[in-house]
């Protein structure tokens, strides 16, 4: 990532990224360079300047379309989750919206396959993560319910919008050999994160923490 700070007000708010880093350990996220990562990363760049004095804020916050930039603990959770095994090398991402958290795999992972339903969403965090000089994302506007079947099978998939349960055609898209996959799942009264970790034809799940996602919908918005 290139150039962190591209309108000057990330400086300004250096203190208060601080504070949002220090709530992140606070809330048991431990490791180092995810957390290094969320703090160099310029939030208020993927919000509407409007609300960009809270972009550091833990909070979820809008970006249209009746779509939600995720909160900060949230990313750092289902990141943590995701890597905790080690590194990545291929990690699909489900649900680019802003590119918030396509920006921070990209800082920790090989490459990342980010597919989103909404067109619109998705030129926007192509133009912005191209600014700031990320080149290991490739971008897919489909429905990201049947995953990215060509560029798999994935050694991490993240999904960033609630099914009410795990798609056949992600599980299938995970590596055979530890593939990990963190999923929210459940309808708009009740959802938990899920970890889903492959090995071979067998799948062993972990319930993470109860979660409030959008929900996952199906067919792609051109326009
Ligand atoms: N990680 C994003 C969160 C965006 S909210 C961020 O940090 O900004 C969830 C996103 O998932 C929305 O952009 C929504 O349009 C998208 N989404 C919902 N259902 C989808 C589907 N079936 N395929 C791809 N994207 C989907």
């Amino acid at each position: 990532m290139r150039d962190m700070d591209l309108d000057g007000r990330g400086m300004t708010s250096r203190r208060t990224r601080d504070r949002l880093i220090n709530r992140l350990r606070d809330q048991g996220i431990s490791s180092e360079s995810i957390l290094t990562v969320l703090q160099n990363v310029p939030r208020h760049l993927f919000v509407d300047e409007a609300l960009s004095h809270r972009a550091y804020e833990d909070t979820a916050l809008p970006i249209g379309f009746n779509q939600t930039l995720s909160q900060p603990y949230i990313v750092a959770r289902m990141t943590e989750a995701l890597l905790a095994a080690g590194r990545c090398n291929k990690v699909l991402e489900v649900g680019t919206g802003s590119g918030y958290q396509t920006l921070i795999l990209s800082e920790l992972v090989g490459r990342v396959y980010s597919v989103e339903r909404i067109a619109a969403l998705q030129d926007k965090a192509r133009n912005l993560l191209r600014k700031l000089s990320v080149r290991n994302v490739q971008y897919n506007l489909s429905d990201g319910g049947y995953g990215w079947e060509v560029m798999g099978p994935f050694n991490g998939i993240i999904v960033t919008a609630a099914p009410e349960k795990v798609p056949e055609e992600l599980l299938s898209q995970l590596s055979r050999k530890g593939g990990r996959m963190v999923i929210p799942v459940g309808g708009s009264d009740h959802q938990e994160l899920l970890l889903i970790v492959r090995e071979g034809d067998s799948y062993r799940r972990e319930i993470l923490e109860p979660v409030r996602f959008v929900p996952l919908l199906s067919g792609t918005v051109r326009q």
